[in-house]
């Protein structure tokens, strides 16, 4: 009897000792004084990790070893501004007639998917339909393999602005959608549009402050807020806890919302010298999405790719984001890493990485702004953006130093996500 008991307790005691996995790093990029480090082991515990030591160390039999040796280690990216549940095709204004949100649902999971592998273990949607929402708990819960999303749900537009689900369509499609579907006409509007996002399960708000290059409609940059109704929305958000990101391409659009008290600028395209310098006092953050603007100024000039009334808005707009990036950067505006991904296809989103160094902007300040910067942003310093003990074990690699070689961001060869590997 007494061995059985004994047998028991060890028994137990194994269960209990959870493996540990330790990843051998040769190099691993600290973003939080920007350094790169050598030969480091990174112990993963359960979803966390646990120690960061000097050296390649091991653990007791059981753990797990990671051979990471030749390549660079750094956490888990975050994008600031993808749309989970759509990507750019030529059909893509007809599928808003066609498509079901079981399609739109099933696209995703691919999306998702995708983002992951890539690198990007935490994206923010900055909106769709909603399906972004059981998206994200779809995720959150292991039923499918994706990136963790803090999502906006559906954006908040104004009456025919960017974002108005029914833009472009006929009549009998068009009706008069409000508050609910995420269209605003009043300060009271913006309240009840602000709680209807709590209500569905969104984590934050956005707002389309001006007019856009995707939208049927005419103009790219008109302000399509006012400014009470921005305060309003702004302030509603944070009874709730959600910061409010501002998609925006023109000049006073931009003012407004940053006087209305955003965090983010999307874009950010004509901003002029005057409202860089009020997002500084301000401490809101430019969310760039240069390879958005590329990519739509690449498509605009494939015939029949877009609606007529969005080509020459492409040309214009698209061209001039990674110019007013490079401005506000060395303005000294606040800059998360963000790429609109969606309007490309998803899993390049590590193109922006090479757009940014290309306009100035060192390697390790652009991963930085994908990492610790985007966890502040999400409220999330504690948890993501670093590897450090305590943080969720987000870890990625690639073969190459990215201040040497940045286009090796665009082969992620390592993903784990939550102390769980995906791609190895
Ligand atoms: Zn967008």
């Amino acid at each position: 009897m007494k061995f059985f008991y004994t047998l028991l307790f060890a028994l137990i005691s194994i269960t209990l000792t959870a493996q540990d996995t330790y990843l051998h790093c040769g190099k691993l990029i600290d973003t939080k004084s920007g350094k790169m480090l050598t030969e480091r082991t990174i112990v993963v515990s359960g979803n966390k990790i646990s120690k960061v030591e000097i050296g390649y160390t091991e653990g007791e039999s059981g753990d797990i070893i990671i051979d990471l040796k030749d390549k660079t280690v750094m956490p888990g990216l975050i994008d600031m501004h993808v749309h989970m549940e759509s990507e750019s095709n030529p059909k893509a204004y007809l599928e808003r007639y066609t498509n079901n949100e079981a399609d739109v649902a099933y696209n995703s999971v691919g999306f998702a998917k995708t983002t992951l592998m890539a690198g990007f273990t935490t994206v923010r949607d900055l909106g769709g339909s909603g399906v972004n929402i059981a998206l994200k708990k779809a995720i959150a819960q292991g039923k499918i393999d994706g990136p963790r999303i803090f999502t906006a749900g559906k954006s908040l537009a104004t009456t025919g602005g960017h974002a108005d689900p029914t833009n472009g369509g006929n009549k009998a499609l068009i009706g008069d959608p409000g508050p609910k579907d995420g269209v605003v006409n009043s300060v009271e509007d913006a309240k009840k549009a602000v709680r209807q996002r709590y209500k569905n399960g969104a984590d934050l708000i956005k707002i389309t402050a001006t007019g856009g290059v995707l939208s049927v409609a005419k103009s790219s940059s008109n302000p399509q807020f006012t400014v009470e109704e921005i305060k309003a929305i702004c302030k509603t958000a944070k009874d709730y806890g959600f910061h409010v990101a501002a998609h925006a391409h023109g000049d006073e659009g931009m003012q407004r919302a940053i006087i209305g008290g955003v965090t983010t600028i999307e874009h950010g395209t004509l901003m002029s010298t005057k409202t860089m310098d009020l997002m500084k006092k301000n401490k809101a953050y430019l969310v760039p999405t240069i390879t958005a603007g590329k990519e739509v100024t690449e498509k605009a000039t494939i015939a029949g790719y877009y609606p007529d009334v969005i080509v020459p808005k492409a040309l214009e707009i698209g061209p001039q984001i990674q110019d007013t990036f490079k401005k506000a950067y060395k303005r000294g505006v606040r800059i998360a890493f963000g790429t609109d991904a969606g309007v490309f296809k998803h899993g390049q989103n590590a193109k922006e990485f090479g757009y940014m160094v290309e306009a100035g902007m060192p390697a390790i300040t652009a991963i930085q702004c994908a990492t610790i910067v985007n966890a502040k942003v999400l409220n999330m310093s504690k948890e993501l953006g670093q590897i450090a003990p305590d943080f969720i074990a987000d870890i990625v690699a690639v073969n190459d130093d990215p201040s040497k070689e940045i286009k090796t961001m665009e082969n992620v060869v390592f993903v784990m996500k939550e102390g769980k590997i995906y791609k190895q």
